[in-house]
């Protein structure tokens, strides 16, 4: 089976843990554009200054930048035969840019799922983790910031999705172990 997945869902539902335990599992690399724009911080390089403009106020990074690093990605050996993406798309424009990458090798998305989580619960969780790790951006004004951000330009993302039928909603509250099979099973891994 191929798996060009992308995995949605609110800052704090807990994407990131998932993607990468769904990608060992699958066989495919997970990209997750926030860790690639937080290695660029770190590393200072011209992208990672572009970017941390905007990561630290909780708005999206441009297109422009954010596309034209996901392309360079996707090109890369590891994600001929699949990917799973945490993180993009996040607007709708970014959606027709993703479609017109994989368009190009006669490729498109094969499922889009989307980790649910209330609102509240990801404000406290990412508040939490603020203390644990200290990133920049998990303060409460920023949190809300891209909780807004999310709603607004993310949440059409899901409803595209849905309308082409390639929409599945995972429960991304509980057990960590539970919601990496709840997405196996969403996606249609057979339980080993
Ligand atoms: P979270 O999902 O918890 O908000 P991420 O690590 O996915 O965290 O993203 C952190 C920040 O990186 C975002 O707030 C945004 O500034 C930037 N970013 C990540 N992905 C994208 C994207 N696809 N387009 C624009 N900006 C992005």
């Amino acid at each position: 089976m191929s798996a060009r997945l992308v995995l949605l869902g609110p800052p704090g539902a807990g994407k990131g843990t998932q993607a990468a335990r769904l990608a060992e599992r699958l066989g495919v690399p997970a990209i997750s554009t926030g860790d690639i724009f937080r290695a660029n911080i770190r590393g200072g390089t011209e992208l990672g200054r572009t970017a941390q403009a905007y990561t630290a106020r909780g708005e999206l990074v441009p297109d422009e930048v954010t596309n034209a690093m996901v392309r360079d990605r996707l090109a890369q050996d590891d994600a001929a035969e699949g990917f799973l993406l945490d993180g993009y798309p996040r607007n709708v424009a970014q959606v027709a840019e993703l479609d017109a990458v994989l368009a190009a090798d006669g490729r498109g998305v094969d499922l889009a799922v989307e980790l649910t989580a209330d609102p509240e619960v990801v404000v406290a969780r990412l508040l939490h983790r603020a203390t644990v790790e200290g990133r920049e951006d998990d303060t409460e004004d920023v949190v809300r910031h891209r909780l807004t951000v999310y709603t607004e330009q993310t949440a059409p993302v899901a409803a595209l999705y849905a309308e082409r039928g390639l929409l599945a909603q995972v429960d991304g509250i509980g057990d960590v172990d539970e919601v990496t099979q709840r997405l196996l099973d969403a996606i249609g891994q057979p339980a080993r």
